[in-house]
């Protein structure tokens, strides 16, 4: 299993982690098989979206922004219930295939970390299964 570390710098952002994955298969060697990206945190997740126009990130921020507004009658005293439910709608985890021991994201596609609650030093897990 490969570990990274990824320093976030605002209160949500999200981060382009492909060439993370990307190095972490070639170190492997494997040629064939899924690679599981995976995010063990709560306030935080991983997905898979456009990579060509930032403004798409750009834009995902905002919905998410207004899909769960930051102040509201939640009942979690941290007060950060709102990162909550932005890391349930992206998820923890990602898996890719691997294929000729390339990871087979589509021409647009990138893999994003997702930060909701930040600045935060937050994980990233990568597990490559050969197959
Ligand atoms: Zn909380």
């Amino acid at each position: 299993m490969f570990e990274h570390i990824v320093k976030t710098s605002s209160s949500d952002e999200m981060i382009n982690i492909t060439s993370l994955v990307r190095q972490d298969v070639q170190k492997s060697g494997i040629t064939s098989g899924i690679a599981v990206v995976f995010v063990p945190h709560t306030t935080a997740g991983v997905t898979i979206n456009e990579n060509a126009d930032p403004d798409v990130v750009y834009d995902l921020l905002d919905i998410f922004r207004r899909a769960f507004p930051e102040r509201g009658s939640y009942r979690h005293m941290e007060g950060n219930s709102h990162a909550h439910a932005k890391a349930s709608v992206t998820g923890s985890s990602c898996t890719v295939i691997i294929e000729n021991g390339q990871l087979k994201l589509g021409t647009w596609q990138g893999i994003y970390f997702c930060e909701f609650d930040g600045p935060r030093t937050r994980k990233v897990y990568v597990k490559l299964i050969e197959g």
